[in-house]
């Protein structure tokens, strides 16, 4: 089976967008898979020279404000059971949320490597974000714009040596 990497985040850090842009029109076709197609989405990534099985975590788009807390950690620690690592995506320019910290203190239990990715770091709106990052006792935040392709470079040598 090929190496699994799940991006996991509160909503609208970016993991979509980051998705597509690891897919592009790769995507796999899990249909015949009962739980997984509304929330996972599961496609095959390549970046720079790596390939890897990428699963976007969705569905929590619809979620109420009280209902949101469980259903993110649910669904975040199923993607993590599938995972060999995770992507875990911050918003650069929002900061550092309670949402974000509480996926953190799951993430730092998880079995799988976790790499912490700031997101929407183009430009300089996002240094504040980033540095918060690192309160979240995952090391070094790596830097990327999903949206506009940037950091991708250091995404594959974050992962490189995991697969
Ligand atoms: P998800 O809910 O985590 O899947 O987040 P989405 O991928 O749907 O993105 C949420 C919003 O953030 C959208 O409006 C995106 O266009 C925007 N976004 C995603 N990546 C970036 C980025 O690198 N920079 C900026 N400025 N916006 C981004
Ligand atoms: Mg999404």
């Amino acid at each position: 089976m090929s190496f699994t990497v799940a991006i996991v985040g509160r909503p609208n850090v970016g993991k979509s967008t980051l998705f597509n842009r690891l897919v592009g029109k790769r995507l796999a076709l899990v249909d015949d898979r009962p739980g997984v197609t509304r929330d996972l989405r599961e496609g095959e990534a390549r970046l720079a020279g790596l390939r890897f099985t990428v699963i976007d975590t969705a569905g929590l788009e619809d979620a109420t404000d009280d209902s949101l807390q469980g259903r993110m950690r649910r669904l975040t620690e199923r993607a993590v059971r599938m995972a060999d690592a995770c992507l875990f995506l911050v918003d650069a320019r929002a900061g550092i949320t309670p949402l974000d910290r509480e996926l953190a203190q799951m993430l730092r239990r998880a079995e799988a490597d976790v790499i912490l990715v700031a997101n929407k770091a183009e430009g300089a709106a996002g240094e504040a974000g980033a540095l918060e990052a690192y309160e979240l006792g995952l090391g070094e935040p790596i830097r990327i714009s999903a949206e506009h392709g940037e950091g991708m470079g250091d995404l594959a040598a974050a992962l490189h040596p995991l697969i």
